[in-house]
């Protein structure tokens, strides 16, 4: 799929062949208000978000399915930590 002309959001690229495999879980029930500090472009069928709340961060994975959302978090990371995922999930050295 060509990005489209109004593409805002990152597109992630293609996963490297050693990349990082993500432990994606089932969505926990988050304590602290968490706000999205980052998002890929929803013209994919799969969205990433880097959610940050309570001094930790981590990554949450929507596949958009026309029979409806499905979504999956990683586990709880430091900020710093979570941002240097986030940046690897981007340029295909996570996933
Ligand atoms: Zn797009």
């Amino acid at each position: 799929m060509f990005p489209l002309d109004e593409c805002l959001s990152p597109h992630v690229a293609m996963a490297q062949r050693d990349h990082v495999r993500l432990d994606w879980r089932e969505p926990q029930r988050a304590l602290e208000r968490v706000q999205s500090r980052g998002w890929t472009c929803a013209c994919r069928a799969t969205v990433y978000e880097l959610c940050e709340g309570g001094g930790q961060a981590f990554i949450r994975r929507t596949l958009q399915l026309e029979t409806g959302h499905q979504i999956h978090e990683t586990h709880r990371w430091s900020i710093t930590e979570a941002r240097a995922t986030w940046t690897g999930l981007l340029s295909g050295r996570a996933r």
